[in-house]
């Protein structure tokens, strides 16, 4: 084994992380614990100028020695030069005459000088590799504080049990502590049931390297029992030498809330909380991909200025809103969609399901809104709605719809000319 074999070999165990290193050695040679011999390296790795300066600034070797080995060393020394022990190779921590701490390793070989035995010691300064190993450790202990003090939650897992959790992630999950989480088997307990097959799978595609890197937004449970949505970034790593999944988690609960609430808002109508006008073409325009028997109703509601002039916009606007709830009440089951057309007036369509069964929805929804009692002050009212339906047979354009509409408009008004609170059915048959 070379000398460098062996420094590297002994560092290894000493420092785990493998350097390296390039360093020139310094020689001195020991007589009876005298020393005799030193080279120009060894005296700089002390701190003196040249050998000379070395050499009449110490009585003995064990004066170039920290005091706690000076015993060993001459025992060391006369073992070697008797025989009774190999030379060795040591390393150890010095400081030189100007306070610069430093660390050798030195290796001794039993030589002659002069006739007499006498023991020469090879040291090289591994400073600059103690320092880069210093700073490696630094590094670890920097990129841990910023796993561990991050404001993202970090997770490491394989096969869902835990493997690292940081503090930033205990807290989003609402867990009591890092062991609570690090004691789970699995962190399938925090998806719902329903998502966790799609999880095992999306695992698998990670570990297996199939998929790099992936981000989406999912619901969670969290400790305490509540559920949360987490914008979730997963990726491969390697932990402890096998492949593992790191999960960096931001709760994004407010933003999926706002964005909902949005896309609610953007859909309904404030007044009445059904859908707006937009919202029943978008389902019109899904539905139509299949061509369906549609049918469509038209409802207005009777007289409804009068009611305005007389009791005020406010006790109008609870009319519309009374209309509504009975409109969407009757509709629910029907897998139809209701919508404020304007106005007090409302548009319905309901797919598969025939004329006669719809005009008799309409006649409920026409005679329930009829017996509503609306007071304001010390007044009592009542109000009446009419009602247009018309049908379509394999509709699957919006060009029908708008035929489909035109006709039960058609119907609605002829429901009004008959003297309102009537529901009038289309005699022209399916469009
Ligand atoms: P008809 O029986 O022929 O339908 O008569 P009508 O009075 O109901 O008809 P018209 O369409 O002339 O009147 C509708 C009124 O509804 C006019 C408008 O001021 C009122 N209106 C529209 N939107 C609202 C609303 O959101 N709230 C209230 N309170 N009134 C509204
Ligand atoms: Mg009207
Ligand atoms: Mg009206």
């Amino acid at each position: 084994m070379t000398l460098i074999k062996l420094i590297k070999s002994v560092l290894h165990i000493i420092y785990m992380p493998q350097i390296n290193i390039e360093s020139s050695y310094g020689v001195i040679i020991i007589q009876d614990m005298n020393a005799v011999h030193v080279d120009e390296v060894y005296a700089k790795i002390y701190g003196y100028e040249s050998p000379e300066s070395l050499l009449s600034h110490i009585d003995s070797f064990l004066d170039l020695l920290p005091v706690d080995i000076h015993k060993l060393a001459t025992q060391n020394y006369h073992n070697i030069v008797a025989g009774k022990m190999y030379p060795r190779g040591h390393t150890f921590t010095n400081i030189d005459r100007n306070g610069r701490e430093f660390t050798v390793f030195s290796v001794d070989h039993l030589i002659q000088w002069h006739g007499k035995p006498a023991l020469q010691v090879t040291v090289i300064d591994l400073s600059v590799l103690i320092e880069a190993n210093k700073r490696i450790r630094e590094q670890d202990l920097m990129f841990k504080r910023l796993i561990t003090d991050s404001g993202q939650g970090i997770m490491v897992h394989r096969n869902f049990k835990p493997l690292m959790i940081n503090d930033a992630c205990v807290k989003l999950l609402r867990a009591n502590s890092k062991e609570q989480v690090m004691s789970i088997d699995s962190v399938l307990i925090l998806i719902p049931q329903q998502y966790q097959d799609l999880a095992k799978q999306h695992y698998q595609e990670i570990i297996s390297g199939n998929t790099v890197g992936s981000t989406s937004v999912v619901e969670n449970n969290c400790f305490d029992g509540s559920s949360r949505f987490f914008n979730v970034y997963d990726n491969l790593i390697e932990w402890d030498g096998e492949p593992a999944v790191q999960v960096v988690i931001e709760d994004v609960t407010d933003k999926v809330q706002l964005e909902r609430e949005l896309a609610y808002k953007a859909t309904h109508d404030e007044l009445t909380d059904i859908f707006n006008r937009s919202a029943i073409y978008d389902w019109l325009n899904e539905y139509l991909g299949d061509s369906v028997d549609l049918t469509c109703l038209l409802l207005d509601i009777d007289d409804f200025k009068l009611v305005n002039d007389t009791y005020g916009h406010h006790s109008g606007d609870k009319v519309i809103k009374a209309l509504a709830v009975i409109i969407k009440g009757v509709f629910e089951d029907n897998q139809g969609a209701v919508g404020r057309w304007g106005g007090e007036e409302f548009i319905g369509f309901i797919p598969r399901l025939d004329i006669t069964h719809v005009s008799e929805l309409a006649e409920t929804i026409r005679t329930r809104f009829e017996q509503l009692e609306f007071k304001v002050d010390e007044s009592v009212f009542a109000v009446t709605v009419s009602i247009g339906i018309s049908e379509a047979k394999q509709c699957h354009t919006m060009k029908r719809v708008e035929k489909l509409i035109k006709t039960a408009d058609k119907c609605l008004y002829l429901a009004k000319s008959n003297g309102k609170n009537t529901v009038n059915i289309s005699d022209l048959g399916a469009i």
